[in-house]
């Protein structure tokens, strides 16, 4: 199990999927062939596949325990649902609720869940099947969901959003399954969000409209999980280049450039939902760009 401590906080990695998700530049559209090659040397084997030119990443839930609490950064896709628009996890069955169980955490003890945005990789394991309806995977468990992605998601607003009717149609099946299910046991926070003395959330959008990262600050250590702002490493060192997956690309680009120049001038640990590998990341400036300093653990 991969976990390790900062501060008084435990940090446990669940992966619930990694593997080839997309070529390497439909993932990451502004990206140039060059900058894979180039960076094989360490892109290779966890993140690029140089003979099929893939973007490899992870679907994981970071387990956050603080002052006593259990707390899930990110719920997955979550098994068995319907997702005409994604074929990769239409339908996607794993054993995540097991592999959960072996990193010691049980449903009934997850005290907080955070969806850093509402997307299908984010909120899936917000929900189980249970008697042919979906119910709170976690019954004992308030969820934290940014209320712009509440509000941008509602199928009742889907008019608005400028995207193809196959991914609206998919979007509303995600809202159905795995956000309306637990709005009862959520918070909707706007601006920020305090979860306790180590740990609080603050908005960081553009890859939706509600993204937002999780800070940890505890003794000497520093901390941000950065949820989607970064979708592959060669992010860090061509900050501008966005995933196919932002929603709004300039202001993904502004905040993904905001949170690097921090996470480097204050010795931040940049933790990514979808880096597969180690999975956290420490970085540093390099002129107007970032360079990668060390993985973790
Ligand atoms: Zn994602």
């Amino acid at each position: 199990m991969d976990s390790f401590k900062l501060g008084d906080v435990e940090v446990t990695k669940v992966v619930e999927w990694q593997g080839e998700f997309a070529p390497a530049r439909v993932a990451i559209p502004d990206s140039t062939p060059e900058i894979w090659r180039d960076n094989a040397s360490w892109l290779v084997p966890d993140h690029w596949h140089p003979d099929s030119d893939g973007c490899l990443a992870a679907i994981q839930t970071w387990v956050l325990r603080s002052e006593g609490k259990t707390i899930l950064i990110d719920t997955g896709v979550g098994n068995d649902r319907e997702r005409p628009h994604m074929p990769l996890f239409d339908h996607l069955h794993t054993d995540f609720l097991d592999r959960l169980a072996q990193a010691g955490v049980r449903p009934e003890d997850v005290d907080i869940v955070v969806n850093t945005h509402i997307h299908n990789d984010h909120v899936g394991w917000n929900t189980r099947s249970g008697n042919g309806e979906w119910i709170p995977t976690f019954p004992n468990a308030t969820y934290l969901i940014p209320r712009p992605d509440q509000v941008y998601f509602d199928p009742r607003n889907a008019h608005r959003r400028p995207v193809p009717q196959l991914r609206r149609e998919g979007s509303n099946l995600m809202y159905a399954d795995s956000v309306a299910p637990v709005l009862g046991r959520a918070v909707l926070w706007e601006d920020s969000y305090r979860i306790d003395g180590n740990l609080s959330l603050e908005p960081a959008p553009g890859h939706t409209p509600g993204s937002s990262v999780v800070r940890l600050e505890s003794g000497q250590d520093r901390a941000v999980f950065v949820g989607d702002v970064l979708h592959s490493p060669v992010q860090i060192l061509e900050p501008h280049y966005n995933s196919c997956f932002c929603e709004h690309p300039q202001q993904a680009a502004e905040t993904r450039q905001r949170l690097l120049e921090r996470a480097a001038d204050n010795k931040e640990l940049v933790v990514p939902a979808h880096f597969a590998g180690p999975g956290a990341v420490e970085i540093r400036r390099d002129g107007s760009r970032f360079a990668i300093s060390r993985w973790v653990p």
